[in-house]
């Protein structure tokens, strides 16, 4: 019997498994020139998804910062320096590209009771490692629905897919993430597989013929 998924349907889900995608899909590599621009894209897309505390641009939180500057300062003597928006953008992009990082382990891993670790990680570091049990945000109900569904984790081996990690549509073994990144992998296939029979084809035909 096919196994089939409650409310695979429900757009909630979909949103869900939309933004897991999103974001271990970042192409957060040193020197990758995409790498803001995917996560600023995350960020605006799934704005819902992260809180203040996350994105944290308020006058009231560079206030906190040039508080806990000081704070540095009188204790080190280390000169504080000038807290800027663009610093604390330049912060929560790091946090992003983090939480890609984090994501990506789970992806790789084949082990249940890992991957259910790495999930944790992600979570934990999205919340700035407290203690308290989080309230159910967006953010949370997508780590659940990730935690239930992880054995769909796939990576497309497409080699030039432009986001190679996705969630399969079931658990049945797919190797694309899509008919597109299929498409030029069967006709690699197809030509193998013309190219030896036609050699071999060309072979039998050097022989010389019996009479
Ligand atoms: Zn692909």
């Amino acid at each position: 019997m096919k196994k089939r998924f409650e409310k695979r349907g429900d757009g909630l889900v979909r949103e869900l498994e939309n933004f897991l995608v999103a974001l271990v899909n970042v192409r957060w590599e040193k020197g990758d020139s995409r790498a803001e621009d995917d996560a600023e894209e995350v960020l605006r897309m799934y704005k819902n998804y992260f809180p203040l505390e996350f994105v944290a641009v308020s006058d009231e939180h560079l206030a906190k910062r040039a508080r806990e500057e000081q704070v540095v300062e009188k204790r080190y003597g280390v000169i504080a320096s000038q807290i800027t928006r663009q610093d604390i953008r330049s912060e929560t992009l790091q946090k992003v590209w983090i939480l890609t990082k984090r994501l990506r382990r789970v992806w790789n891993e084949q082990n249940p009771r890992s991957r259910d670790w790495f999930i944790f990680k992600v979570r934990d570091f999205y919340h700035g490692g407290g203690v308290d049990a989080p309230q159910l945000n967006l953010f949370e109900q997508a780590m659940e629905q990730l935690q239930k569904h992880a054995a769909r984790a796939r990576i497309c081996l497409n080699r030039d897919c432009p986001a190679p990690y996705y969630l399969s549509p079931d658990f049945r073994l797919r190797t694309f993430c899509s008919p597109i990144c299929a498409g030029p992998a069967k006709r690699e296939a197809k030509r193998t597989w013309w190219s030896h029979h036609r050699s071999a084809a060309a072979k039998r035909n050097k022989r010389p013929r019996q009479k």
